[in-house]
């Protein structure tokens, strides 16, 4: 289906800060087992740069809200407490281009390339603890490949990570209509 990815993404990273929200009216009381791990205990501010204008692309939404949770996710386990995630959104001439950057850990420059691999994990041990399988960036591989986009990521260890994701990207006529052309 066409949706608004504007509109969209925001909604999607809306839910991220409410989640904060949640889990700072859960601290002190004992039960936030119900949460999903990556919002206990767990500082995070998101910065926008979005453009306003509407970007009618074709995706499935429920898929493409699983990669961004997952970039999202990633983000937030892989950086230390208190850290800032940037977001970004914007259109060039025929694609849509959307960033998510965080000041985490970052990727040793050997396993940039295996990031996207099933189930590979850079140093088993740090992200033991973290929880998660290795898929999730696999899966946000396959789906965006789907749409005819594109997703890497650009890192530096000890700095931090960004992901980025391009998508194919027609803008409509001036007049609105794209029917005119026969
Ligand atoms: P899952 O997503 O299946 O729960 P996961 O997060 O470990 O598990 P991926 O999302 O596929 O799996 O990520 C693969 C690996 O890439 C991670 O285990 C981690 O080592 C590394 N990685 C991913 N995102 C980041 C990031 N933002 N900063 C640092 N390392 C990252
Ligand atoms: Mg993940």
């Amino acid at each position: 289906e066409y949706v608004n990815l504007n509109e969209f993404f925001n909604y999607i990273l809306d839910r991220f800060d409410m989640m904060l929200k949640t889990d700072n009216e859960q601290a002190g009381k004992d039960n936030n087992q119900s949460l999903p791990a990556h919002a206990t205990h767990k500082q995070y501010s998101i910065r926008r740069e979005i453009t306003k204008r509407d970007l009618w692309v074709e995706i499935d939404q429920d898929k493409f809200m699983q990669v961004i949770d997952n970039i999202m996710n990633n983000a937030i386990k892989y950086s230390p407490d208190g850290g800032v995630i940037s977001a970004r959104l914007l259109e060039t001439h025929n694609h849509v281009i959307l960033s998510i950057s965080d000041q985490g850990l970052g990727i040793p420059r050997q396993d940039i390339n295996k990031v996207f691999d099933r189930f590979y994990r850079v140093d088993k041990a740090r992200s033991r603890q973290q929880g998660g399988t290795g898929l999730g960036l696999a899966i946000s591989k396959e789906v965006i490949e789907v749409l005819g986009g594109r997703i890497w990521v650009d890192s530096q260890e000890g700095k931090g990570s960004t992901f980025y994701i391009s998508l194919p990207y027609q803008p409509l006529d001036e007049d609105g209509g794209d029917w005119d052309e026969a």
